[in-house]
């Protein structure tokens, strides 16, 4: 378990941006020896063959050609992005006082005070000129750069009251003193190695700086930045990375903008994942609705746990426990994809490995969250399950989880691509090679 966690918690300092995330997953599917392809060009794919592709630096689909018979494919999707702020393209402010300030907006619904009174820094791509054109570059000022200063008690006494947190004013990261503008400029343009004049610009975000950490009496819990939704991506890449030849193509698929509703060309709400998987199917001659009948994708996104303070925000019978397993979540208006079947057929699969699993339903008076299955699935309809890691304090900038989790959703996606799985019309035939 522990060389599970520290690979999460390497994972999580090594993609403070969804840029980031997509990069890390892109070097770890090299090194394993994938070959990457271009969305631009003719795909040559070949029965054995290892494959990756990115759209937009902040997404990535990677999949496996099997060697031999196979139907369908089976995939796994978490996403790359996390609640964050996002600088402006102006984003500079000079006042009052000598202060030099950073406008920034919300990306994603974050619990805002978490953010205050902490190091941050800034981390995304910079896009730059260079003689052939422009180049989108990684940036990561890796060092404490910022901070959201929180207005004292003795200016704001109801501040332990429950207080509206504007962005426009409270939120406003300061990045220190001086009258001048052009610092922000300089550090970006420093850390893109390019001079300043070259820098067109950047989709920048604030993280936050401190690495995710162990905790617990027994080192039973996991805590950091990012852990929704980099936990589940990391268990579901090495589940895919190192699960045995099964009866499908092994799809892993990592989805920026979840955060912001999927609803963009890299998101799930796009078509990156339907032109994917359709020119599979081309290059190797299948024909795509078939492939897709016999297809299943496992939606893995994290997922609340019972509350430590307020256990009355749990449903009665639907209360998730940190290291109590897979989640699987369930939603009757469809928010979560999940039904009896998907369910089922999941739910086997962990049961025959050994993986322990729960299930989830929002109290009936409360909305709860959504997630990329659903919307996935109206462009690429299969059978969907909607899963998760029991987590507390969800879109906080320091979110806690349960560390034995991330061992069981890693062993139960190896065993979802490592299964033989046929449909049979309202059920599933699941077996081994
Ligand atoms: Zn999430």
């Amino acid at each position: 378990m522990k060389e599970i966690t520290q690979g999460l918690l390497e994972l999580i300092a090594g993609s403070p941006s969804p840029f980031h995330a997509a990069a890390s997953f892109a070097g770890a599917l090299e090194a394993a020896g994938y070959s990457r392809l271009r969305e631009e060009e003719r795909w040559q794919l070949k029965a054995g063959g290892r494959y990756f592709v990115e759209r937009n630096g902040s997404s990535l689909i990677a999949f496996r050609v099997p060697a031999g018979a196979w139907q369908g494919f089976l995939l796994t999707a978490a996403h790359s992005d996390s609640p964050a702020f996002k600088l402006k393209p102006n984003g500079e402010i000079t006042g009052p006082e000598n202060y030099l300030r950073l406008s920034a907006e919300p990306y994603g619904g974050m619990l805002m005070s978490t953010w205050l009174d902490r190091p941050l820094s800034i981390a995304g791509r910079a896009v730059v000129r260079t003689a052939a054109g422009i180049e989108s570059r990684l940036v990561n000022i890796d060092r404490d750069l910022l901070v959201i200063p929180s207005v004292a008690i003795h200016f704001n006494r109801e501040a332990n009251r429950g207080y509206a947190w504007d962005p426009k004013t409270d939120l406003t990261p300061l990045l220190g003193l001086g009258t001048e503008k052009g610092a922000l400029r300089r550090i970006v343009a420093e850390s893109a190695a390019v001079p300043e004049e070259d820098l067109l610009g950047g989709d920048l975000y604030l993280y936050v700086r401190q690495n995710g950490t162990v905790l617990g009496a027994n080192e039973e819990l996991v805590a950091g930045p990012r852990l929704d939704d980099l936990q589940c991506a990391y268990a579901c890449f090495h589940g895919f990375l190192e699960a045995e030849v099964g009866g499908g193509a092994p799809v892993f698929c990592l989805f920026d903008n979840e955060e912001v509703g999927s609803a963009t060309r890299q998101g799930a709400d796009g078509t990156f994942l339907q032109e994917v998987l359709g020119r599979i199917c081309d290059a190797l001659g299948r024909e795509y609705p078939a492939e897709l009948a016999g297809s299943v994708m496992v939606s893995a996104d994290n997922a609340h746990a019972v509350h430590p303070n307020h256990p009355e925000y749990a449903d009665g019978g639907h209360r998730p426990r940190l290291n109590g397993g897979v989640v699987v979540k369930y939603s009757a208006s469809q928010r979560y994809t999940s039904d009896a079947v998907s369910a089922a057929l999941f739910e086997e699969i962990c049961r025959r490995s050994g993986v322990p699993t729960q299930a989830f339903a929002n109290r009936s008076d409360l909305p709860g969250g959504s997630t990329l299955g659903n919307i996935a699935n109206t462009h690429v309809s299969m059978t969907t399950v909607d899963v998760g890691l029991a987590q507390l304090a969800m879109h906080s900038a320091w979110e806690t989880a349960g560390a034995r989790d991330t061992e069981y959703l890693l062993r139960a996606a190896g065993a979802f691509y490592g299964a033989v799985l046929r449909p049979t019309g309202g059920g599933w035939e699941i077996g081994t090679r």
